[in-house]
């Protein structure tokens, strides 16, 4: 059994991973790189090392339990229409499988249910990029399915949790909380996939404040083909996301920017001017370096019928 000193200790460096991480991701609103990720070891006083390259569990030794689980991001993405690579069980925690024949690893995860330790969780978006989930908390353990469920939503456990050993339940019709956190998780996913893609990026204007910018969806989410990929997504400032998601801008299959005949002709301040008229008949000035992720033309072009039909 771990001494209280140690397990104040313990809380102590995940508190300071904490804050670091909320400064290096805008509070979780962007990716890190792992070469972000290894300098935490620079960053707080006692050399502590945040995750480990080859393992998806890591326990620093010094530690009560572990600190971080790891996910690599999914193979092939750009041959999939969806990137997410996560499962939720219907309670809407996520699941997370437990590392074949390492038991140490195993141990450290339970110590860390035992303890009701926060821990981070660093899923994979593309070679060496992550989204930062913290703090999590292990809540059970699977054993059929040898996945340990994971409380993603940042709330600290509840006393009157479920034992740690459980079967899986069957996963006939998903819950609401569980759609409502894969939702959440996903939307998440895609933001990060997007800005990634864009280099933090607006595609009209090219801003680069992360806190002002959204990843828009080309066909929205709600309708038919509105596929959460990056080639049916947009990195767009507020300004430009309100404009296209209202047909004030539009974007045609070659990538040129349009703005609704009408604001074309208006005349008023600064905002109007250079805001939104003066990107009229421009390329967009950011899309993705890799082909497969930029935007679809088959769904930019369903989506400018939609900004010519809006007058
Ligand atoms: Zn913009």
């Amino acid at each position: 059994m771990p001494t209280e000193e140690q397990l104040a200790w313990d809380a102590r460096v995940r508190q300071t991973a904490f804050d670091w991480l909320n400064q290096m991701t805008g509070g979780q609103q962007t990716t890190i790189t792992w070469q972000d990720i290894l300098k935490f070891k620079e960053m707080n006083p006692w050399g502590v090392v945040l995750a480990n390259r080859q393992r998806g569990i890591f326990k620093p030794k010094e530690m009560v339990g572990a600190l971080s689980l790891k996910s690599s991001p999914p193979r092939n993405r750009n041959d999939r229409p969806f990137v997410y690579n996560d499962d939720y069980s219907e309670e809407g925690y996520l699941r997370y499988s437990e590392q074949a024949s390492q038991d140490e690893d195993n141990a450290n995860v339970r110590r860390a249910y035992e303890h009701r330790l926060p821990m981070v969780y660093l899923k994979g978006i593309a070679e060496g990029i992550y989204r930062a989930t913290f703090p999590i908390y292990v809540i059970g353990y699977d054993s059929k399915q040898r996945q340990y469920l994971i409380d993603v939503s940042g709330a600290n456990p509840d006393t009157g949790r479920v034992d740690f050993q459980f079967a899986a339940k069957s996963e006939v019709g998903k819950s609401y909380v569980s759609r409502t956190v894969e939702v959440r998780e996903h939307q998440r996913d895609f933001r990060a996939l997007v800005m990634t893609a864009y280099r933090t990026t607006c595609a009209v204007c090219a801003l680069k404040h992360g806190e002002l910018l959204d990843a828009a969806h080309v066909i929205g989410d709600r309708e038919a083909g509105g596929i959460a990929a990056v080639k049916n997504g947009l990195a767009l400032c507020k300004i430009h996301h309100s404009a296209f998601d209202s047909h004030v801008l539009g974007v045609d299959p070659d990538y040129t920017v349009h703005i609704r005949e009408d604001i074309l002709h208006e005349i008023d301040g600064p905002m109007l001017k250079y805001g939104l008229q003066s990107h009229h008949g421009q390329r967009l000035r950011v899309v993705p370096e890799k082909t497969p992720e930029r935007p679809q033309r088959e769904l930019l072009a369903h989506r400018f019928e939609q900004f010519k039909a809006a007058v």
